[in-house]
């Protein structure tokens, strides 16, 4: 029996986030608490806007002052972090990009990472994982039936990206995310702590896996590079008006950039994960928080929003077909596999040893140290 989840009237969140409450017109607390944010980082006035950038820059340029660089930018492939870097440079940064590799990477997104450094004149640091102990890392995530697949992937590029801000020097780290295409709260059940590195390994102690050289971060160190040394995860893209589809032109244009169908189909993994299996076996769609914020920042129509959900995340049935026969292949599983993992229950990340007290108190002392998304 499919169950009815009560949807907000305004944006297109639904019963599925932890912790929605709807008002007597039906509209949620979660756009209610976009719009708040939305006025706080984007003022009406362009030139307030214009004045707080080129004060950003000016910063990160003398923090920068006899270093190689001013300042690190974590690129995906994706539009937002391609967006960050050609700001950067329109602004006459010296950014280091750094890149991830984790094995999963479409072919378009390695196309437009290195079309990007090359056309920015930029330097591109590649941190390949080892393949063989990250997959044996993402089947512990299976066999343990914690939500949070990516926290492996988001934990290691923390750790890579954290790690050359020390190596360089570097104040700032500049991420892709934004308010306006992304600022929408990650309801509590759809994800996990990302500096959470005692349940990586816990999780992998648990099913037998030794972490040897995948890059971690802890809430500890974290702590440590944002109260003692100061470093700083900036989401560069506040600091203009960003509207996507607009942003995405002026990539096409100037740097030959191919666009994607769907936000974060840069990694096959995070297609399938955000697409099929996140849905199937969690019943989150991540892609309702996204062009819900979409819907707040005015770059899209609520109608036009229902009718994307209504046919994503695959519209076509082979598409979904050759990602999970690709997916199957890749981790070595059949699909019964599949199927019985798909059929178990979910099992919380805290029941494996974690570090979410300790970032609760960390929280609590200072809210904004959560990285941008
Ligand atoms: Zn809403």
């Amino acid at each position: 029996m499919n169950e009815i989840f009560q949807e907000c009237t305004r944006c297109v969140i639904d019963a599925h986030a932890a912790d929605v409450v709807f008002d007597s017109a039906g509209r949620c607390n979660y756009c209610t608490d976009m719009l708040e944010k939305l006025a706080v980082y984007q003022p009406t006035d362009p030139k307030k806007l214009e004045t707080k950038l080129g004060a950003f820059i000016d910063k990160v340029r003398t923090a920068g002052r006899g270093k190689r660089y001013d300042c690190i930018i974590g690129v995906s492939g994706g539009a937002d972090s391609s967006y960050a870097l050609y700001l950067a440079k329109q602004h006459n940064l010296r950014p280091l990009a750094v890149h991830m590799d984790n094995g999963w990477n479409s072919e378009l997104a390695v196309n437009n990472i290195e079309n990007l450094v090359r056309k920015l004149s930029v330097d591109l640091y590649t941190h390949v994982v080892e393949w063989r102990e990250y997959r044996a890392l993402q089947q512990a995530f299976f066999d343990a039936d914690v939500i949070d697949v990516e926290l492996l992937y988001d934990n290691a590029m923390l750790a890579v990206n954290y790690g050359l801000a020390t190596r360089y020097g570097v104040k700032y780290m500049l991420s892709g995310s934004n308010t306006t295409t992304e600022g929408m709260r990650m309801p509590r059940n759809f994800n996990w702590n990302k500096f959470d590195r005692k349940n990586i390994l816990a999780i992998a102690q648990r099913y037998g896996v030794k972490v040897r050289s995948l890059p971690t971060i802890g809430v500890k160190r974290f702590a440590w590079h944002r109260l003692v040394r100061g470093t700083q995860w900036v989401p560069f893209l506040d600091y203009i008006n960003y509207n996507k589809e607009r942003c995405i032109d002026v990539l096409v244009k100037e740097l030959n950039y191919r666009p994607y169908p769907y936000k974060h189909y840069e990694s096959i993994f995070t297609r399938f994960y955000q697409g099929y299996l996140l849905p199937t076996k969690f019943g989150v769609d991540k892609h309702r928080l996204h062009l819900s914020s979409l819907i707040c920042s005015g770059q899209m129509a609520r109608e036009q929003a229902k009718e994307l959900l209504a046919r994503n995340p695959y519209s076509d049935p082979d598409d979904l077909q050759a990602d999970i026969e690709y997916f199957l292949k890749k981790m070595g599983w059949s699909e019964p596999n599949l199927a019985a993992y798909l059929a178990r229950q979910e099992r919380p990340h805290d029941d494996f040893d974690s570090e979410a007290s300790l970032y609760a108190k960390l929280l609590k002392l200072q809210k904004r140290f959560i990285p941008g998304r």
